[in-house]
């Protein structure tokens, strides 16, 4: 039941309703945490709740931001993520000589891989290469149609031996949860198996989608927002990441 403990109040939602709906949102120490870690289900949802993701995540909402400083602070949320992220990561102990002594330390196990779907995932990729330059980085193209909101894959970049150690899928914005679930099949096709998606901005259409076609995949989110509108943008969210990332708007 990893990142349970780490679940977090998001006040727009009902609780209960989010619990019954398969997924979990929970106040920490509340009555559903408790429900939930009663269950078998995986805990495919963690939502942070940290003051300075909640400033930067006010700072990119606001449709003033323009398009370099929404880039910078969408990468630095990226970047504030990583540490949670990377919680469960194995690592494994080595000696090492300190100008002092001999001492036991530990380092990371396997190749780490970030996977950024284009176009707006590769905003994300900056802040997180900061603070994992050795991270790989693979390549996702996947167009929405607008129309029928179903993703067209245009590019696939990974590194053959993409199980070589854990993979991170990076995508700002999970709406209809379409594109992510397309991108994690393209993952696990390709043979990733310790697989994990970031995003900024999460929809609870998105996470059902996810929870329903990948339970084993663990999301996190800086935010949890209430609802898709029929354009298929994420309410309140925070428009078209792409286009408000790259100046396209
Ligand atoms: N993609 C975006 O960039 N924004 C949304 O709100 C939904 C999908």
């Amino acid at each position: 039941m990893v990142g349970l403990s780490r679940l977090i109040e998001y006040k727009h939602l009902d609780p209960e309703a989010l619990a019954a709906s398969g997924f979990f949102y929970a106040y920490p120490g509340s009555a559903v945490i408790d429900l939930a870690m009663t269950t078998n289900d995986p805990s495919p949802l963690v939502v942070f709740d940290h003051p300075l993701i909640a400033h930067k995540m006010k700072i990119i909402r606001d449709q003033a931001t323009e398009h370099r400083p929404f880039r910078a602070t969408l990468s630095q949320i990226a970047g504030l993520m990583v540490f949670e992220v990377t919680r469960s990561f194995q690592t494994e102990a080595v000696e090492v000589q300190t100008p002092v002594t001999s001492t036991m330390a530990r380092q990371l196990v396997g190749t780490i891989t970030i996977v950024p779907v284009l176009r707006a995932g590769l905003g994300m990729i900056h802040g997180i290469l900061e603070v994992m330059p050795e991270a790989r980085v693979g390549h996702l193209g996947l167009a929405r149609d607008e129309e029928t909101l179903e993703p067209i894959a245009y590019l696939n970049k990974l590194p053959v031996d993409i199980d070589a150690g854990p993979v991170i899928l990076v995508d700002p914005m999970l709406a209809t949860g379409g594109s992510a679930s397309a991108a994690i099949t393209m993952l696990k096709d390709a043979g990733a198996t310790d697989l994990r998606m970031i995003c900024l901005v999460a929809a609870p259409e998105g996470v059902a989608r996810l929870n329903k076609d990948h339970p084993d995949i663990m999301i996190y989110a800086a935010a949890l927002d209430e609802r898709l509108n029929e354009k298929g943008y994420i309410v309140p969210g925070l428009g078209d990441a792409g286009d408000r990332m790259y100046g396209t708007v």
